[in-house]
């Protein structure tokens, strides 16, 4: 159980489960971007703890960039993105894995993919370690997902409520959320 600011949570998926997912999509990844040239460009802050721990058994020669783009606010999406920063390298003719904590309605996507797209990559794609498909509306889905789960709100391993609970190594949801 985790109690941050007024909520409690409880645990929704383990380390462990995280662990092994985590693995298998780097399985993936070093096969299909093998003998290519790719930029990871990480989502500050919350994608810090699955970049960490897929760049870890990730064995291509590969380039990581950390970004930062903000569309939440508290619990609820404001639907924009105050700000992209970040990129120092060229993309031009790379290909770019972007790593994200949880894409939920897809709009940081979105607006990351124009950003990035006039840089003309060979190719942009998403790995996403939540997806939740009930709430996406975008045009570019995830082609890398480690869970797929309900439109409910999680915290932990790097993602926050109102900036506290990144800092654990479980996954919760509030408590009394049905699954
Ligand atoms: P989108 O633009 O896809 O609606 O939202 C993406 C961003 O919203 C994520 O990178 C994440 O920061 C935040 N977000 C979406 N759903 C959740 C959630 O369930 N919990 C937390 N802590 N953040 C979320
Ligand atoms: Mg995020």
């Amino acid at each position: 159980m985790l109690q941050i600011h007024d909520k409690t949570f409880e645990v929704f998926l383990t380390n462990e489960e995280i662990q092994n997912e985590i693995r298998s999509l780097a399985d993936r990844i070093n096969k299909d971007y093998a003998g290519k040239e790719v930029v990871f460009v990480a989502v500050l802050n919350g994608a810090f703890m699955f970049t960490a721990d897929l760049m870890k058994h990730v064995v291509l020669p590969a380039e990581i960039a950390f970004v930062k783009v903000s569309s939440y606010q508290g619990m609820n999406s404001t639907g924009r993105v105050d700000e992209v920063i970040g990129i120092t390298q060229p993309l031009k003719n790379k290909h770019v894995l972007i790593l994200e904590d949880i894409v939920d309605t897809g709009i940081t996507m979105e607006k990351l993919f124009t950003l990035l797209s006039v840089e003309h990559p060979a190719s942009i794609q998403i790995a996403a370690l939540l997806y939740k498909p009930e709430a996406f509306r975008g045009k570019h889905e995830p082609k890398y997902v480690g869970f797929s789960i309900p439109n409910k709100f999680v915290v932990g391993y790097g993602l926050d409520y109102n900036e506290l609970g990144r800092n654990t190594a479980d996954i919760y949801q509030l408590k009394g959320s049905s699954h």
